[in-house]
């Protein structure tokens, strides 16, 4: 056997610095069976600004009667004010939503549409094409006001309805929000099915048109593959990844399993991996203890249950 090693295909390609995208305070909190007070948001939210994070996703301008959770989101708003460096982003469904949004300071939004046509009808009761035409105008007011918009495309590898959706069918939705302005979009595996080799299968193709620069991936660790999903992307050069403080919001295909990737998993891989992200782990860790005592449960984050590991021992061999 070959003393020499031989460097690996992917060495070298990882990219040394990430950029994340904080989703716990919205995305999370939604899919929350407990609501928080606005209070609790804010203390939440300033804890994660003040552990680095530097784009959060604060809360959506939809119906309350349909969302009661983030009811309040002006509220929330008007508590944090405007930080300097910290971009917050707010989901806008629709038009009053925009109002909404602008009425509240945001410099921010997303908006949201899915992959596969059966979530697309359940999620937000309308087809793909209709959705993207009701967003045209909406993200051209946007960025005619001035903000910054992010468009999720969910379901891209899995729909809990539908099953596997075909990588082809991504591009044309990708191409459309990017044509109408969107400046980023975020790759959203909702089903949490996704792994390494599908991830790999729709960069793959989606890469030679769109720039990673405007991608992001946002990961559902429902079936434990999110960080060996974010290992492919960065493989990629991803650099931008959505995760949620103590992995809050649950998944609601499938009750009692997780949902979003926990921002702190992420953390601790990216950290141990060398990849530099400006945030520190033990403040966001603090940020989801807020929410544990808000809630009254554990948080599944997998790092803010464990904490750091021991110190390695100087000598010997601790065991296996
Ligand atoms: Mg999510």
């Amino acid at each position: 056997m070959s003393t020499t090693a031989s460097p690996s295909p992917t060495a070298g390609s990882i990219p040394p610095r990430v950029r994340l995208v904080e989703v716990g305070p919205r995305d999370g909190l939604q899919h929350e069976a407990g609501s928080v007070s606005s209070g609790t948001r804010v203390a939440f939210i300033e804890q994660l600004a003040d552990a680095g994070l530097r784009t959060i996703e604060v809360g959506s301008f939809v119906r309350p009667d349909l969302v009661p959770q983030m009811a309040g989101t002006e509220e929330v708003l008007k508590g944090l004010g405007p930080r300097e460096g910290v971009t917050y982003l707010a989901l806008v469904p629709n038009r009053r939503g925009l109002d909404r949004a602008l009425a509240g300071g945001v410099r921010a939004i997303a908006v949201f549409t899915a992959a596969s046509k059966a979530f697309a009808r359940a999620n937000i009761g309308m087809t793909i094409d209709e959705s993207l035409g009701k967003f045209r105008d909406l993200v051209a007011d946007a960025r005619g006001s001035g903000l910054f918009v992010r468009g999720y495309i969910s379901t891209c590898w899995w729909c809990p309805y539908d099953g596997p959706v075909a990588p082809a069918g991504i591009l044309p939705i990708a191409r459309e929000l990017l044509s109408m302005g969107c400046q980023e979009l975020s790759l959203a595996d909702t089903a949490g099915a996704a792994t390494p080799g599908e991830v790999r299968r729709l960069l793959e193709l989606v890469l030679p048109e769109i720039p990673a620069g405007q991608l992001a991936v946002h990961f559902h660790d429902t079936r434990g593959t999110a960080l060996a999903n974010v290992l492919a992307s960065l493989e990629l050069g991803i650099t931008t990844i959505d995760a949620s403080a103590g992995g809050l919001g649950g998944c609601p295909f499938a009750p009692g399993a997780l949902g979003n990737l926990a921002t702190e998993d992420l953390l601790y891989m990216l950290h141990g991996m060398g990849i530099a992200t400006g945030v520190d782990i033990e403040l966001v860790r603090r940020g989801s203890k807020l929410l544990e005592t808000a809630l009254g449960r554990k948080l599944p984050s997998r790092y803010l249950q464990a904490g750091p590991p021991p110190r390695r021992a100087s000598s010997g061999d601790a065991g296996a």
